[in-house]
């Protein structure tokens, strides 16, 4: 069994585990202290694809936590990078979703267009339209390979259960009768991106979410070790159900264990 003494380097959701909404969790600063002081290198790595890094360096700036946009990983740059290594730069694409999501394609070199396209990457998108719809679909009927972000159904908010990327994708996929190539947890991709990015190793990397179907299965496709928070959308018996390595109340509970063992 993992220990926390084992751990070396960190891959941290955000949503439900450093934050509810605005509400930034108890002891937040601390947490970011202590890893600041060991140090323990991290990586914040989110499937939410609506903002860019800066936005949520910006976002956490405001809860008193200083962190650089290059350690925060989105699903919508992660594709971008995993696609960069497969396509080369000027590779015409179509983007359904919002500005942080064409931002993170045109940082890469790719070229955004509504036709002749080799990919169709999708995400969430506030402003939907049946038009956005047909066009995406249309591309991919017509043989663009269709990506996307992650297929997160819902995302949680003030007013309950909203739709997300998720949704949108079905509708996508049935409209096209095509299954997407999907990049976000629960997949290992991001995970594999971020490690490399700090030159990590999976055994002495851990995993922190509040989500057992995307956060704690991705960590453990791609070999890490987990730890789940019940601060967000996951109950105690669903991670243990699943094997989670370690399980705290929150980051203040986990933060309180680790200096009694550091
Ligand atoms: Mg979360």
């Amino acid at each position: 069994m993992p220990s926390l003494t084992d751990i070396t380097h960190l891959i941290i959701d955000m949503d439900g585990v450093l934050y509810r909404g605005d509400q930034p969790m108890p002891r937040l600063r601390e947490f970011f202290a202590f890893l600041r002081e060991r140090p323990i290198p991290f990586i914040l790595a989110t499937n939410n694809s609506t903002r860019t890094p800066q936005e949520y360096a910006d976002k956490l700036a405001g809860m008193g936590v200083v962190v650089s946009p290059a350690e925060i990983l989105v699903s919508g740059q992660a594709t971008a990078r995993f696609l960069a290594r497969e396509y080369p730069k000027g590779t015409r694409v179509h983007v359904f979703g919002m500005p942080a999501l064409k931002q993170a394609m045109t940082d890469e070199g790719f070229i955004l267009a509504d036709d002749e396209v080799q990919l169709v990457v999708a995400s969430m998108d506030r402003g939907v339209t049946y038009e956005k719809l047909k066009r995406a679909t249309l591309l991919i009927r017509g043989g663009a390979r269709f990506i996307a972000t992650n297929l997160d159904p819902t995302n949680p908010s003030e007013e309950g259960l909203l739709p997300g990327t998720g949704s949108m994708i079905a509708a996508l996929a049935t409209a096209s009768e095509t299954r997407p190539t999907a990049i976000g947890k629960p997949e290992p991709t991001m995970y594999h991106l971020a490690m490399e990015q700090m030159s990590a190793r999976p055994e002495t990397t851990a995993a922190i979410g509040d989500r057992v179907d995307t956060d704690i299965l991705g960590g453990k496709k791609a070999g890490l070790i987990t730890i789940c928070v019940l601060s967000g959308s996951s109950e105690r018996a669903e991670a243990e159900a699943i094997g989670t390595d370690l399980i705290f109340d929150d980051i203040a509970h986990l933060l309180e264990t680790w200096n009694r063992q550091a």
